[in-house]
């Protein structure tokens, strides 16, 4: 079995390991076009059960990620400068370049030795493979090269926002929301190694318009931002990283195969990043690919349809709530009308998968609070 996978990111890594451990005979190849030490953005955060996704099915890849993540238990919402803690819903979080190097560890002592700074320029190039993953994100080349193969779809939202990071740490996932001459904005900011947060900034179209932002060189730009964020920051500094004002794509594709290529992760679809998926997704793809393969008996054929039909439903549950929480965050100035502790009430129910049962037993104080101050927790999003 050849395998050629493109792109190197969590996913395209992930997927090597994964086919390895399945069949250790296979030869693999895998191509990106970035040395292996360069990344963009900074941590990346786990949702909830962090790694549970990966215990049942792979526990030497999640014990050596677990072993370096940052776990944190309470989430922060700050809105009209008071800080309301919403305890119980946790997240843990690692560096992405961290993640990356754990991943090319694990998949080079079970054989696989990426090419870097290869880049694929031509899908047609990659001959003699029976299978091809496309792991190489948003551009995807082997998306783009039969756009209408896979049914692709992209619509950008409003919002702009850029991805920073900052030198301190969080002590909690906090969303920092906040009224500035130019309108408000609001600040994505969390731990995810010591001494070291992503701090990420968005604000409507009107707003980024009066701000002056697209026009700005980026150093201006950014410190621009410590001063309109120099409360929430107390003195750290920005870092920029390939740092640029970006509205958020939302990819989706009719269909995931074509012949004998098929797309996991990015390359795929994209979940707004307010959910903090985006990676645990991509490696999930990956795991139900590697499923569908091995309980097909490795025939291509039959294994790509397998895999859409079995995670398609389960991951558009996932995109319907990054979906609803990115419309939140659409309207997230209209939203600032509510006093402080309603207004930490819509947030944290925007995904709209809390109901008031739910809440009370994930963020029992929480709610308790909520509800000795006379506030429904049923209250309308
Ligand atoms: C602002 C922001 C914040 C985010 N925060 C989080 C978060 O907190 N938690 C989370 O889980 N996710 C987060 N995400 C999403 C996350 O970054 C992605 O979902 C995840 O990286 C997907 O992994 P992937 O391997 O599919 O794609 P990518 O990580 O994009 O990797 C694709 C790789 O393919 C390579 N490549 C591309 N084209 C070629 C080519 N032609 N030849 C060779 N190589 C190629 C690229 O260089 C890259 O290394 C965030 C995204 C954004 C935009």
């Amino acid at each position: 079995m050849r395998v050629a996978i493109v792109g190197a990111g969590p996913a395209g890594l992930y997927a090597a390991i994964l086919i390895k451990r399945f069949r250790p005979d296979a030869e693999i190849r895998v191509m990106e076009q970035n040395p292996a030490d360069a990344t963009f953005g900074f941590g990346v955060v786990f949702s909830d059960q962090a790694l549970a996704f990966l215990r049942d099915d792979d526990p030497e890849t999640a014990d050596l990620i677990e072993g370096e993540m940052v776990h944190w238990s309470d989430i922060a919402v700050v809105h009209r400068g008071e800080r309301i803690t919403i305890d119980g819903i946790g997240f843990a979080g690692i560096g992405r370049l961290d993640l990356l190097r754990l991943l090319q560890e694990r998949a080079r002592a079970l054989g696989v030795e990426p090419a870097y700074e290869c880049r694929l320029e031509n899908p047609d190039s990659l001959g003699d493979a029976d299978l091809i993953i496309g792991a190489d994100g948003l551009n995807s080349i082997l998306r783009r090269s039969a756009p209408e193969a896979f049914g692709e779809q992209i619509v950008e939202l409003d919002n702009r926002f850029i991805w920073y990071g900052a030198d301190r740490a969080f002590d909690a996932l906090t969303q920092t929301f906040v009224e500035t001459p130019h309108g408000a904005m609001t600040a994505h900011h969390y731990a995810y190694a010591p001494g070291r947060a992503t701090f990420i900034i968005e604000m409507t179209a009107a707003t980024f318009a009066r701000s002056g932002f697209a026009e700005m060189p980026e150093p201006d730009c950014r410190a621009a931002c410590e001063a309109l964020f120099a409360e929430t920051l107390e003195g750290a500094r920005l870092i920029p990283n390939n740092s640029v004002w970006r509205r958020f794509p939302r990819l989706t594709c009719r269909t995931w195969h074509h012949g004998r290529q098929v797309l996991v992760g990015d390359a795929l679809h994209t979940a707004h990043f307010s959910i903090g998926s985006g990676t645990r997704l991509a490696m999930e793809d990956v795991i139900a690919l590697v499923k569908a393969l091995d309980a097909e008996g490795w025939a291509v054929a039959r294994a790509l349809p397998a895999y859409q039909a079995a995670r398609r439903p389960v991951l558009e549950k996932m995109v319907r709530a990054a979906e609803r929480s990115a419309a939140w965050y659409e309207r997230f100035e209209a939203h600032m009308a509510l006093a402080p502790w309603p207004f930490a009430l819509s947030y944290i129910r925007r995904a709209g998968r809390l109901d008031a049962e739910r809440l009370r037993g994930l963020a029992p104080r929480f709610a308790a609070a909520l509800e000795e101050k006379g506030i429904s927790l049923e209250t309308a999003v």
